[in-house]
């Protein structure tokens, strides 16, 4: 790991002491639900809903009890809710017949269920089971491209370029800050440069000083 990026994740860890994963759960199987729950919107939203959601049905036996109906009446105010709800439901089922009733550990076996994608797949992997993963949202895709910590159009080759530029153990961690960082700071609008602690080392921010921006 270069200097550079020691120095930008130690600007953001200071930036925000009380970095972590937004989406509330206690479970894998929460957070998994919660996560696929998330795409499209926030996860504030998505709070709001799983609060309800787990408070009525804790695990699995009793979301397997929900129909596909009651699980868009649930999960009703968020975008793509019917999509939602109908991964979902097909999700717990494919948990209880394949899987034992467990949520998957591995990338090969999460990305089979429906609704979840290598994103998903890497925030369950990260946050539930404490596996290295650097999932590639939004943000993590815009601000990691602007720093400079990765110089790639897709989020696959992001993905991959950022797990060579930082530490093994420093991904999941990583994913989190640029989020932060992406959130509070680093907006796709309005990012407030004059204000971010990492500017001295973020690409955009020294291009535009320097007038190369405009080159590119
Ligand atoms: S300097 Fe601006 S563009 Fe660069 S990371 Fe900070 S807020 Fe984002």
């Amino acid at each position: 790991m270069t200097k550079k990026t020691e120095r930008i994740l130690q600007g953001l860890r200071e930036a925000y002491p009380d970095v972590r994963c937004e989406l509330n759960f206690e479970t894998p199987l929460q957070l998994l639900t919660a996560t696929v729950l998330s795409a499209q919107t926030t996860d504030r939203q998505v709070n709001k809903v799983t609060e309800v959601l787990f408070r009525d049905c804790p695990g699995l036996e009793a979301l397997l009890a929900l129909s596909e109906e009651e699980i868009a009446q649930y999960i009703h105010t968020l975008g793509f809710y019917n999509t939602k709800a109908r991964n979902l439901f097909r999700l717990f089922r494919q948990l209880a017949d394949q899987f034992g009733g467990e949520v998957p550990r591995t990338m090969e076996e999460l990305t089979t269920l429906p609704g979840v994608g290598r994103k998903t797949a890497n925030v369950v992997m990260s946050n539930a089971f404490g596996i290295p993963a650097i999932a590639v949202d939004t943000h993590v895709f815009r601000v990691s491209n602007r720093i400079g910590l990765a110089n790639a159009t897709t989020v696959e080759e992001t993905e991959k370029q950022l797990q060579k530029a930082i530490r093994k153990d420093l991904w999941s961690l990583s994913h989190h800050l640029l989020i932060f960082h992406g959130r509070r700071c680093c907006s796709a609008r309005g990012p407030k440069c004059e204000e971010c602690g990492i500017s001295q080392d973020c690409r955009q921010r020294q291009d535009e000083m320097t007038g190369r921006g405009e080159e590119r």
